[in-house]
């Protein structure tokens, strides 16, 4: 089972593509029967392409018998479902917008598909991306590969699912606050959220649109390098999008790290981590000492502490306002009967939107309301600017920063849907990353009683390139991205 085809990683599989030994059409019939087989247990897709899929499998051998193919060129691909795909229903695992379909396809979608991947299906997630374990979805509980009472993570937690679980060879999620690394940590595999402006965001609805970022969820780091080189880049369509050259983040990736310098900021152990999780992370960091890394202990982020309280105050204002385009009107769910105008929109929002995302909508609000803007918007801008400033401080000393991704294992289906901020603790390590627009990406270093844990590197403002060097030395010293959850 282990040398079946929907196990294989992007590298392998583009080989055995590129000599003809296999065909893009036979490996999307495997992925589609492994989906067939392992979906009733885990639920990881909101809707499985399938005639799309065979379509452009068909077109990519075409391509591959001529010289035009890339790496991506025939690799079954899973997209989150908040991300546009022309034709396709994107639902954002919401009743507002479960019958919504996109006229235009976002540029990661169209990037994707001009590399020539096959679209295999929509990935569930949280309800709008906010939540930490994907129970926010308002269309099905996704479950985790390694052991199925368990949450995925979230709020991608259908794209970690189903890499984990062989449903795809890779994944897009998006992370506003930790949404591609708690996920990829809790299934084993890795995550990248990359620098705030790297990856264009046309075509993402809209969580909070200064933290939000798109990233791949893979198997391994040099694919995560391979699906990054095609997404990243300047985009006109996004405002946002930093007119950055683009290299080749493979050719960064070599099998040691001498001379790199390695933060392990204090904040980030101790109180609030599992102690087990921690001692894992340790270990992991003893053995890219013994990769030739120097490691920096005294780096301090002594604002870390404030991060949950910024972003539950920068988030829900951006989120408030996007998400006030949901009336009724324009498209996605319309509450029939009403009498009135203003009757029709309440009644929209009030059965098109689930609980955690109304409650959202309801901070952000108060937030930003007349005599609170200063005291909370305000103020929790001005503590934004000194963590990233305490971040760029602690780069000046180092290179990366290793930390755990999420401070405990994947907790139980249910264990924490009845308090939210318990759930909002499963983000303390990754929402800084994001609150400053670092990349980070989560790496499997270890399981604890069968379950994974991920550590956290984080880098520079567009370090990507020695994120993924020193993420790929460590992975190439171990076998934990080689092991495969205990399904059928
Ligand atoms: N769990 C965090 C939240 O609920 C982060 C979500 C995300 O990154 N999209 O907001």
């Amino acid at each position: 089972m282990d040398n079946a085809l929907y196990y294989l990683s992007i590298r392998e599989a583009s080989q055995l593509l590129r000599r003809r030994e296999i065909s893009s059409v036979e490996l999307t019939r495997a992925v589609l029967e492994r989906v067939r087989q392992v979906e009733p247990a885990i639920q990881a897709y909101n809707a499985v392409t399938e005639e799309v899929a065979l379509e452009q499998a068909r077109r990519a051998d075409q391509r591959l018998a001529s010289e035009d193919a890339g790496p991506l060129t025939g690799i079954p691909m899973q997209i989150k479902d908040n991300m546009c795909t022309k034709g396709i229903a994107t639902t954002c695992s919401s009743r507002m917008l479960e019958s919504f379909v996109p006229v235009y396809d976002a540029t990661v979608t169209r990037r994707l598909s001009d590399a020539g991947a096959v679209l295999v299906g929509k990935g569930n997630m949280d309800e709008f991306a906010m939540g930490s374990s994907t129970e926010n979805s308002a269309l099905r509980k996704t479950h985790n590969p390694w052991d199925t009472t368990r949450v995925p993570g979230g709020s991608s937690g259908g794209p970690a699912a189903a890499v984990a679980a062989g449903e795809c060879l890779f994944a897009l999620g998006s992370d506003t606050g930790g949404s591609i690394r708690q996920p990829a940590a809790l299934c084993g595999i890795v995550g990248l959220k990359p620098t705030y402006g790297l990856v264009s965001r046309f075509g993402l609805v809209a969580f909070a649109s200064s933290l939000d970022q798109i990233g791949p969820m893979t198997r391994t780091v040099e694919d995560c390098a391979l699906v990054l080189n095609a997404i990243a880049g300047h985009d006109p369509l996004d405002s946002t999008s930093i007119p950055h050259q683009v290299p080749d983040y493979t050719s960064a990736l070599r099998a040691d790290l001498r001379g790199v310098r390695l933060g392990v900021p204090r904040e980030y152990f101790g109180e609030g981590i599992d102690p087990q999780v921690e001692a894992t992370i340790q270990q992991a960091i003893a053995r890219m000492e013994e990769l030739g890394a120097t490691i920096v202990r005294d780096v301090s982020l002594p604002h870390t502490r404030h991060a949950l309280a910024v972003y539950y105050i920068i988030a829900p204002s951006e989120c408030s306002a996007n998400l006030a385009r949901y009336d009724g009107v324009k498209y996605g769910y319309s509450h029939a009967e009403a009498g009135s105008m203003w009757e029709a929109m309440e009644k929209t929002r009030q059965h098109g939107f689930g609980p955690e995302v109304k409650r959202r909508i309801m901070l952000g609000t108060y937030a930003l309301s007349a005599g609170y803007y200063d005291a909370y918007y305000l103020k929790a801008q001005k503590v934004r600017t000194i963590i990233t400033r305490e971040f760029q401080d602690a780069f000046q000393r180092v290179d990366t920063l290793v930390t755990p991704t999420s401070p405990t294992v994947a907790f139980r289906l249910g264990e924490k849907t009845e308090d939210p901020v318990q759930m909002y603790m499963s983000d303390i390590c990754t929402i800084p990353v994001n609150i400053a627009g670092l990349p980070g990406i989560a790496v499997p270093c270890g399981f604890l009683d069968g379950l994974p844990v991920g550590m956290q590197i984080i880098g520079k403002h567009l370090g990507e390139e020695t994120l993924l060097r020193v993420a790929y030395a460590y992975q190439q010293s171990t076998d934990w991205h080689q092991q495969h959850p205990p399904l059928v």
